[in-house]
């Protein structure tokens, strides 16, 4: 290859450092913990590739009331606790082979002594005080809930919150509040767009100063020189991407590394931890005079057959089901491919499956063997050279032109963290043009001739799928990483990972480059596959349901729908006609729809009324699927109190008929009427 010097000595000026949230061990790991870690991974494995200085760092959140309440539980301490699912967490990204550079635990020592250091550098520079604390705590989320009163539910799990009064040492957060929206007028800090504009609204209505310490049990890191407080798990935590680095460190050479890799590229994130990340976080950084992280990415929930996974459903897919059936490459692919990067994804072993056989086995992995044999059995295993121009055919040159597109709109999907749009261009623009080139120029057919146009020919056409394949299995390496670098020793190329990416360009597979020993790298998945996953999880979660309750108590069956009749019924006694004038119906059109997480009845929707746009939150999603009700009209009782339901203000009640035992109706017309038209 030649002039690969002058991009690699570029690049190695870039460092790139890119971070997985540290998981909570209140749980095992699962496929939620292995997505995000996947995304990370590939990430990083491609900016490695193109010569970047990248580090990649992944850990565990280890303190706080929950943990020591699930040890105690499970009678252990909390270290053994801690250290046991810490352990199995790092034993399965060892076996997935992600590529961290690093992975923290926050009971490590230089966790806490840095810990430490950031809540001195943050209270000298008088953004901390000492105050009083009385209000409601969500023990299971470890969170503060403003303006609940006793009994209100926790406005992300659920659950009641409980009553706390506590002496507690304050962040002054309300300082922030200009900041913040200065920095979100970056649209790239907080992607995608309604992850900023979620933030965005919090922020404006306004903050208030933050708890940042507890005195009521002892599971955290004790407050610098008053050791009867320990650190708010959420502030110990969000650190760790500074503290593993070696800021606070009294090592020079720790020191130096902090300077090098801080700020961080992009913290990747699921998109319920939006507000510690885009608010907190940077928050604790401006206070302490450190630099702010350059972007932080959310993405969307997985959901299993379009659930949530959630402990209390017992759906959660367990990663080592998939490696053991599968492989990782097919879980990474899969997962990367199938799920709009940002957005909720659903995940069934079906569609893995399917996934697989056509986009892995009969994909790239068909196109590997078959280019690959048909150069081992005509060309003795030496990569032909395409003929002069006399023989080509512009089929050769769609070949070479897609592939070329792929290369650069690859480049870009992969910057913007568009994994499926990546992989989509990869086997729909280049793996399948080849195939249907090869099915077309019938390479099978030309080698049985022995005439020199035939074999001239037939150099052409192996050496431009080889060259196709090249590129394709080099632009898929960072997702795919174990094939892709099976496939790369097959073609005789050696070691994948020293291969510099941001050399890749058509032609430079060399003619006589000797091929390895081929084998198929995705064997085809048969029937069974589907039925031994699930038989594996049911297995699995036999075991593991009294564990799941012993870490995360149930919560109270969710609140049933907001359906309850808005017109007294006629057994009460009968009313006047000013009696219903008081109840304003309006007709409204639906115009967003979706669910509500954690709630199984509830959607919230956005429902215009002439005049404005409601949010309603309405218990019909067992009989309506969000996506059958956007531009739907609807009646609502437009002059309902506004009340509060998982924590979402509800402006509104839809109003539809509820047959006893049966799922909700809602109410229609058979003419059309307009929009703000009010029902008397
Ligand atoms: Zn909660």
């Amino acid at each position: 290859m030649t002039n690969t010097n002058e991009p690699r000595k570029q690049n190695m000026n870039r460092k790139f450092y890119i971070t997985t949230p540290i998981y909570y061990v209140n749980a095992r790991p699962h496929i939620g913990h292995a997505y995000t870690t996947i995304a990370c991974d590939t990430v990083a494995r491609r900016q490695r590739m193109l010569g970047t200085d990248t580090f990649f760092l992944t850990g565990t959140d280890e303190h706080g009331q929950k943990i020591e309440r699930a040890a105690q539980a499970a009678g252990k301490t909390p270290q053994q606790f801690t250290d046991e699912v810490a352990g199995e967490f790092r034993a399965l990204w060892q076996r997935m082979g992600i590529s961290n550079d690093d992975f923290i635990r926050t009971t490590e020592e230089r966790h806490k002594k840095r810990m430490q250091e950031l809540f001195r550098r943050i209270r000298d520079n008088g953004y901390i005080y000492k105050g009083r604390y009385t209000g409601q705590y969500c023990f299971s989320d470890e969170l503060y809930v403003d303006g609940a009163k006793p009994g209100d539910p926790c406005p992300i799990c659920g659950r009641p919150t409980e009553t706390v009064e506590e002496e507690n040492y304050f962040f002054k957060l309300s300082a922030f509040q200009d900041k913040l929206l200065e920095l979100y007028a970056n649209p790239d800090f907080i992607r995608p767009e309604t992850r900023r504009n979620e933030v965005i609204s919090f922020v404006r209505s306004g903050l208030r100063d933050q708890s940042i310490s507890r005195s009521t049990f002892s599971w955290g890191i004790p407050v610098p020189d008053d050791p009867k407080h320990v650190i708010y798990v959420w502030f110990d935590a969000l650190a760790n991407y500074i503290t593993a680095i070696g800021f606070g460190s009294t090592d020079a050479g720790e020191q130096e590394t902090f300077e090098k890799y801080w700020p961080a590229d992009v913290h990747m994130i699921g998109k319920e931890i939006v507000r510690f990340h885009c608010v907190y976080w940077p928050a604790f950084l401006l206070a302490a005079g450190l630099p702010l992280p350059k972007a932080i990415m959310a993405h969307g929930w997985l959901l299993f057959e379009e659930s949530k996974m959630s402990k209390s459903r017992g759906n959660i897919v367990r990663t080592e089901t998939i490696l053991d059936v599968l492989g990782t490459d097919a879980l990474r692919y899969f997962l990367l491919r199938e799920v709009v990067f940002g957005q909720d994804g659903s995940f069934s072993f079906d569609a893995l499956v399917q996934r697989y056989n056509s986009d892995l086995a009969n994909g790239l992995g068909n196109l590997a063997s078959r280019t690959l044999t048909m150069i081992n059995r005509y060309f003795k295993g030496e990569v032909p050279y395409p003929s002069h121009a006399a023989t080509r055919t512009a089929a050769d040159d769609v070949v070479r032109e897609k592939a070329e597109w792929t290369m650069s709109e690859c480049s870009q999907f992969f910057t913007d963290y568009q994994f499926s749009a990546a992989l989509e261009s990869i086997w729909i623009r280049l793996i399948a043009t080849v195939d249907k080139y090869i099915v077309e120029n019938e390479p099978w057919a030309l080698g049985e001739k022995q005439d020199e146009d035939s074999r001239s020919r037939l150099a052409t056409v192996l050496y431009t799928s080889a060259e196709a394949l090249r590129i394709a299995t080099a632009l898929a390496h960072p997702v795919i990483p174990d094939a892709t670098a099976k496939i790369w020793v097959q073609m005789g190329l050696g070691d994948i990972k020293k291969f510099d990416l941001s050399t890749l360009k058509w032609g430079q597979l060399h003619l006589g480059t000797k091929l390895g020993n081929i084998e198929p790298v995705f064997p085809r998945a048969d029937k069974s596959a589907v039925e031994r996953m699930q038989q594996m999880e049911d297995q699995q979660r036999g075991s593991t349901v009294e564990e799941a309750k012993i870490v995360a108590p149930q919560p109270p069956a969710a609140q049933p729908a907001v359906m309850a009749p808005a017109i007294p019924s006629a057994d009460r006694g009968k009313i006047t006609i000013d009696d219903f004038a008081k109840i304003e119906l309006r007709v409204g059109v639906v115009k967003v729809a979706e669910r509500v997480p954690k709630a199984d009845k509830l959607l919230r929707l956005e429902i215009d009324i002439g005049t404005e746009v409601r949010q309603v939150v309405a218990g019909i999603a067992e009989a309506y699927a969000p996506e059958t009700l956007v531009g739907r009209k609807v009646v609502i009782v437009a002059n309902l109190a506004p009340r509060k339901l998982r924590g979402l203000e509800s402006n509104g009640m839809i109003v539809a008929a509820s047959p006893e035992g049966g799922k909700p109706v809602l109410t229609g017309f058979l003419e059309d009427v307009p929009v703000g038209a009010r029902l008397k």
